[in-house]
C-alpha cells in the first residue's frame, strides 16, 4: 500500500490550491491545477525530492491552468522526458486558448495558453502516485470540468465543483447552475459520507458534512 502525501500551494491572486500528490515510498507524484506562482511550486517539488510524471487540470480557469505550460516545460527539462499535462475536457478548449489574454485583463503577465496532451472525459482513470483515480465530468462552473476521485481511498479531488458550505460560480456567460447542481447531486452527494475532498479554494470537506449542511446542495437547502 502506498503512502499518499500532499503538499497545498496557494497560487495566484485568487488564492487557489496548487496540490502535489506523491507516493512517498517512490517520490513520484502528479502536479494538479498549477494556475500560477510555479517558482513556489518547483521549490516545493525540489524540497521534498519529487519525481513529477504528469500535470493534471480539473478545468481551463487561470488561476487553475495559468502556470501549467510554464511548469510542463521546467519540469520536462529537470526530467529530461516530456512531463504531459491531462485534462480537462474540450469542452474548456476556449478558456486554455484564451489563458494569455485573459492574465493580462487580471494582471497575471505569466499566465500562458496550453494544449494538454490528452482530454480527459467521464470514466478515463488517471493514476496519481499508484492510486488509480476515476474521471467524472462536472460541467455548470466550466463546460469541461472534470474531478479526480479514488472511492476505495474516499479521497477527490474537485477543483470548483464543490466547496465547504458552497459551490462553484455559474455567473460566467458559459456558466450553467443546473448543470453544477445535477453533477454534484448525481455524482458527488452520493459517495460515503466520511469521503473527504480537496477544493480548489479554502479548506478540504467530507462529503457526510456538505450533504447535511450545504446550503446550495445539502438536506436543508
Ligand atoms: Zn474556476
Amino acid at each position: 500500500m502506498s503512502q499518499l502525501k500532499l503538499a497545498v500551494e496557494q497560487v495566484t491572486p485568487f488564492r487557489q490550491n496548487c496540490t502535489i500528490i506523491w507516493d512517498d515510498a517512490t517520490k513520484h507524484g502528479v502536479v494538479v491545477d498549477p494556475g500560477g506562482d510555479i517558482d513556489r511550486v518547483l521549490e516545493t517539488i525540489t524540497g521534498f525530492g519529487l519525481h513529477i510524471d504528469q500535470i493534471l487540470l480539473t478545468h481551463g480557469h487561470i488561476d487553475h491552468a495559468g502556470g501549467a505550460a510554464r511548469l510542463r516545460d521546467e519540469l520536462s527539462t529537470i526530467a529530461g522526458v516530456p512531463v504531459p499535462i491531462w485534462g480537462p475536457s474540450e469542452e474548456d478548449k476556449f478558456l486554455l486558448d484564451g489563458l494569455q489574454v485573459t492574465g493580462e485583463g487580471y494582471g497575471i503577465a505569466d499566465a500562458r495558453a496550453v494544449t494538454p496532451d490528452r482530454w480527459l472525459h467521464e470514466g478515463d482513470h488517471v493514476v496519481i502516485a499508484g492510486h488509480k483515480f476515476e474521471v467524472l465530468h462536472c460541467p455548470g462552473h466550466t463546460p469541461g470540468h472534470i474531478v479526480f476521485l479514488d472511492r476505495q481511498l474516499g479521497f477527490g479531488i474537485f477543483g470548483d465543483v464543490l466547496f465547504r458550505g458552497s459551490v462553484g460560480r455559474t455567473d460566467f456567460p458559459y456558466g450553467d447552475s443546473e448543470a453544477l447542481l445535477t453533477a454534484i447531486r448525481t455524482k458527488l452527494l452520493p459517495l460515503d459520507d466520511n469521503f473527504v475532498f480537496l477544493c480548489g479554494h479554502g479548506a478540504r470537506s467530507t462529503i457526510g458534512q456538505e450533504r447535511k449542511t450545504n446550503p446550495f446542495v445539502g438536506e436543508q437547502a
